[in-house]
């Protein structure tokens, strides 16, 4: 049976020319990077190297990237790092930090851990497409607010957040913007500079890159306290010895997402275009997300009276890896934050499917994922007391 990946938001393969990257750091150059012997400088050499490669595809300097262990770590170290250098506030009325309902947990939770540190943290919720409005973020915005962070693009449902809106207001009132990034780096355009970021979350599995690492941008100037504490490495943001192979096939993803970005872009776009077409012609399906902003990598459907788990599983019968919601999430049976987010009822929630679409899917597995799914749509529907 044919195996079809489209889960690609949940994580990639490692691409060949990355691969072939990292393996001579696993074995003939060993080095630890901080070590001043030959070793330790043919790595410390490799990291600078992907430092720059991991700079150029978001349009700062290498000097503002702090190497981490995934998006779930930068998220960390940008919202606590900078949090911690505005504690001081808290004595007076309560520090200030906006974010939105339907973040990543790797946001959610850290602003949540900090409210019960005392912060104050605001989550704006967001419309039925799942787009911020830049009014609500101005209003919410009092002389206390240090930090808003608001995603790139929304990991379950594929939207895209206003961002150069965002960043400009957040630069009018002088507050620190972070934005994570982590599903839009190599599909978006991203330029920091542009859109006024301060803080920026990548990771590299997302991106063709291994697992267990990533960056964080930090705009020069900007200081955050660091949250793992150390030998001092990344200027003491980050401490803890360089995971040299990973960071090295991190670089070359990004190296070659911006190369290939364009190729990529259109070919993904082109495939997401005609699946949703064909799967909308099923009878009550509907589109979660925004139609034109939204990833192109991302088809978030609903179907009424269906058991997303369910259409999972006879999906993975017919070799077709999908996601119900989010993947961090999706092994929890609780109704997403994000579609409950975007207005959906519980029982809506349920009936969702995420096909995320990457570099090596084919016109001739949309048409086969287009073929089989509307029977298992109706087989499922046949069995379901709840379709009329
Ligand atoms: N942020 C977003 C939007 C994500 O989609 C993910 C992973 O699914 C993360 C953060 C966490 O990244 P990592 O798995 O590298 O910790």
């Amino acid at each position: 049976m044919k195996k079809i990946y489209m889960d690609y938001a949940a994580t990639t393969p490692v691409d060949e020319e990355v691969l072939k990257e990292m393996l001579p750091y696993f074995k003939e150059k060993y080095g630890n990077a901080s070590s001043l012997h030959s070793f330790g400088r043919e790595a410390f050499d490799a990291i600078e190297k992907a430092r720059e490669q991991v700079a150029k595809i978001i349009n700062s300097t290498p000097d503002e990237i702090i190497f981490t262990s995934g998006g779930t770590e930068s998220d960390n170290l940008a919202i606590k790092g900078i949090a911690y250098k505005n504690k001081d506030k808290r004595k007076k009325e309560g520090p200030h930090i906006i974010t939105c309902s339907i973040e990543h947990p790797a946001v959610l939770e850290t602003c949540k851990h900090l409210e019960k540190q005392g912060f104050d943290v605001e989550f704006i919720s967001v419309d039925k497409y799942g787009l911020v409005d830049p009014g609500d973020l101005e209003k919410a915005i009092s002389k206390n607010t240090f930090l808003v962070t608001i995603m790139f693009a929304n990991n379950e449902i594929g939207t895209i957040q206003p961002i150069e809106e965002i960043g400009k207001i957040a630069e009018q009132h002088d507050i620190l913007f972070h934005t994570d990034a982590v599903q839009a780096v190599g599909k978006e355009h991203i330029d920091v500079n542009k859109l006024n970021i301060d803080l920026l979350s990548i990771s590299s599995h997302k991106i063709y890159g291994p697992k267990g690492v990533g960056a964080l941008f930090v705009r020069k100037g900007v200081k955050p306290e660091p949250v793992l504490h150390g030998g001092g490495h990344e200027k003491g943001l980050r401490s803890s010895t360089y995971n040299t192979p990973g960071i090295v096939g991190l670089g070359k993803a990004c190296e070659l997402g911006l190369k290939r970005m364009e190729k990529d872009r259109e070919h993904m776009k082109k495939l997401r275009d005609t699946l949703i077409k064909n799967i909308l012609t099923i009878e009550e399906s509907y589109l979660n997300g925004h139609k034109t902003k939204r990833l192109v990598n991302n088809a978030h459907f609903r179907f009424t009276a269906i058991e997303g788990e369910s259409l999972n599983l006879m999906l993975d019968d017919k070799g077709i890896a999908a996601s119900t919601g989010s993947a961090c999430s999706s092994t929890k049976l609780q109704p997403s934050h994000v579609l409950l987010g975007i207005g959906l009822k519980p029982e809506e929630t349920h009936g969702s499917l995420r096909l995320t679409l990457g570099r090596y899917n084919t016109m001739d597995e949309i048409e086969y994922v287009s073929e089989v799914l509307p029977d298992i749509v109706k087989n499922l529907r046949n069995m379901s007391p709840l379709w009329h």
